[in-house]
């Protein structure tokens, strides 16, 4: 019996399951890695700006504590439940290992459509949350930072709300603050550049150029935007972007500058153009030489996988494929190179931690001192993943899992188990 449940938190049990038959992992091991340390679940009452009271559900899961802290984002969604903070943690987990940074996983978030709240709305129900939070969180034990549906403001109003209840500033609580407010610079695009750092490392070893290379892009929030925006300076030519109200299709290249203007003007795609609209489903299937889904998970299905006409699939989302298309990708290998999301996503939480750092040494670097440092460790990270599938003959993604999970698992294993 477990709490968590839900197709989200079977696709991470599945992949890992994968991983701990191909390191050959003792059964009495694997619930011990895989299952979550704690959870806390948490009622936050807000009040609407009608007059009324309203209860929303907050969840936040610690995956492990074998390696330091927890670190890991918190989302913001109409349709979160725990068995997807739980998977998402469990990710965590995976990706803070296999990028050698000293923490364990965790996620959490609140049940809340974020566009349906006013600012002042979101405010307190950010604030509750947080104020919710404080017996399981800390600087070392458990950094949040923002994940979907959540930003810097909202991070400002975490460490805000943390250090009213400390007495004294407690910058180090969370990541992915404003510059303004003991962030980083570099942070908010952190995870865009890391995607297309990592595109170029790919499209480098398949011969491709990565100035005469296109992309389509599915999501164009944190993520999908900054990617798109440093895909376009770099010279990429972007072939399609979508978010969840409308998708924009032009083989002769979109203008991003003004799609990037327009969502920031409209919080929305919607309403940009009538003559670019593609079907969403069909955007992921143009020929391009990368895909970046950066929205939502399960999106590369058994159903689509196949039909796929990237050269390079580059996974900005957390969980943007399922195992039923990990399958028929395996079979594609030559055809389509997957930069799997615990590695292609990275650059967040790579940037997260330089800035828990600086946080707390109190000095601060450079913006080229943090992206020079990012893709060391990316390029580290790849070359690792690529050294490991080869010698393997296996996925990507089994390859970067393997390296993740192996970690946590020896790291237990010379720690011992208490008592
Ligand atoms: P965000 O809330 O800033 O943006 C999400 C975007 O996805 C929005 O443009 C939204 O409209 C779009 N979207 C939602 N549902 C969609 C759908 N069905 N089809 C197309 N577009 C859809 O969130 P974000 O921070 O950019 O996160 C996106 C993904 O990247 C998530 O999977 C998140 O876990 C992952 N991620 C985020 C970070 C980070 O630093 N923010 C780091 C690593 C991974």
């Amino acid at each position: 019996m477990t709490i968590y449940t839900g197709p989200v938190f079977e696709m991470a049990r599945t992949q890992f399951d994968i991983i701990a038959d191909h390191l050959d992992i003792p059964s009495d091991e694997r619930d011990r890695i895989f299952y979550p340390k704690r959870a806390l679940a948490v009622s936050c009452p807000i009040h609407r700006d009608d007059g009324t009271t309203c209860v929303f559900q907050g969840y936040r899961v610690q995956h492990h504590l074998t390696l330091g802290p927890t670190k890991g984002g918190t989302r913001f969604s109409a349709k979160l439940d725990i068995g997807e903070v739980a998977a998402l943690a469990i990710w965590m987990s995976w990706k803070c290992a296999l990028m050698g940074l000293p923490y364990g996983g965790a996620k959490g978030g609140v049940t809340v459509d974020p566009l349906s709240l006013s600012p002042r709305e979101l405010e307190a129900i950010s604030r509750r949350y947080m104020q919710e939070m404080i017996p399981f969180v800390g600087p070392h034990t458990d950094i949040m930072a923002p994940d979907m549906g959540t930003n810097e403001q909202v991070m400002a109003w975490f460490m805000d709300t943390y250090s009213m209840h400390r007495g004294h500033t407690v910058t180090e609580i969370v990541t992915g603050k404003p510059v303004s407010s003991g962030g980083t610079y570099g942070r908010r695009e952190a995870t865009g550049r890391g995607i297309v750092y990592l595109s170029e490392v790919a499209l480098d070893r398949l011969k491709i150029n990565p100035r005469q290379a296109n992309v389509v892009i599915q999501g164009f929030g944190n993520v999908g935007g900054f990617a798109a925006s440093i895909f376009h300076e770099r010279g990429f030519k972007v072939l399609g972007v979508s978010d969840h109200t409308a998708a924009y299709f032009d083989p002769q290249g979109l203008d991003i500058p003004a799609l990037l203007v327009f969502a920031q003007k409209n919080g929305v795609l919607k309403g940009f153009s009538s003559e670019l609209v593609i079907d969403p489903r069909e955007m992921l299937l143009q020929q391009c030489d990368v895909l970046v889904p950066a929205a939502v998970e399960r999106v590369i299905t058994g159903d689509n996988a196949g039909k796929l006409r990237c050269r390079v699939l580059a996974e900005g989302a957390n969980g943007p494929t399922t195992p039923d298309a990990d399958r028929i990708l395996d079979q594609r290998r030559n055809e389509v190179f997957v930069i799997p999301d615990i590695l292609c996503n990275a650059g967040g939480v790579v940037v997260s931690y330089f800035e828990w750092v600086q946080d707390l040494q109190q000095f601060f670097w450079r913006e080229n001192e943090v992206n020079e440092r990012l893709e060391q460790v990316l390029g580290r990270a790849f070359a690792a993943v690529m050294e490991r599938a080869e010698q393997h003959n296996i996925s990507h993604r089994t390859a970067a899992m393997a390296v993740g999970v192996e970690k946590v698992r020896d790291a237990k294993r010379t720690r011992g188990l208490f008592p």
